[in-house]
């Protein structure tokens, strides 16, 4: 599968389409899902052009890899929903049967209130 470059996210990033950002440095930018299933629900994407997990872990270099995996801690201390305060979900869909709807990699992290189930 290629990237497709009109994705929402690709958008988002080029600046076409707002979004409610949360953080940006130079690998990721996260913002506010427009669609919140709990309290917090925040989205970190990726700067490079990934479809999803597997394409990013076959092909992004390891400082890419490194830094997206970072953001996650760096982003919940910001929000004070750390493992050291209230705690959060992060999850990741990804292809079909994940339930991948936008084609750009990127983490869902939810907190704010109890998450329940992994899975419902
Ligand atoms: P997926 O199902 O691909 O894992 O999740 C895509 C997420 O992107 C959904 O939770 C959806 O609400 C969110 N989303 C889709 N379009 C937009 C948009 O234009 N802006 C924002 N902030 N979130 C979006």
């Amino acid at each position: 599968m290629k990237y497709d470059k009109n994705n929402i996210f690709a958008k988002i990033l080029r600046g076409e389409i707002p979004c409610n950002k949360v953080y940006e440095n130079e690998y990721v930018l996260s913002f506010y899902d427009i669609n919140p299933q709990k309290k917090l629900h925040i989205l970190v994407i990726s700067k490079g052009e990934y479809i999803d997990l597997d394409h990013f872990n076959s092909e992004a270099s390891e400082k890419e890899i490194v830094e997206f995996n970072k953001s996650i801690t760096h982003i919940v201390k910001m929000l004070k929903i750390s493992s050291s305060e209230d705690g959060y979900r992060v999850l990741t869909n990804i292809g079909l049967n994940g339930g991948q709807e936008v084609p750009h990699l990127h983490h869902h992290i939810l907190g704010g209130e109890e998450i329940g189930k992994i899975v419902v």
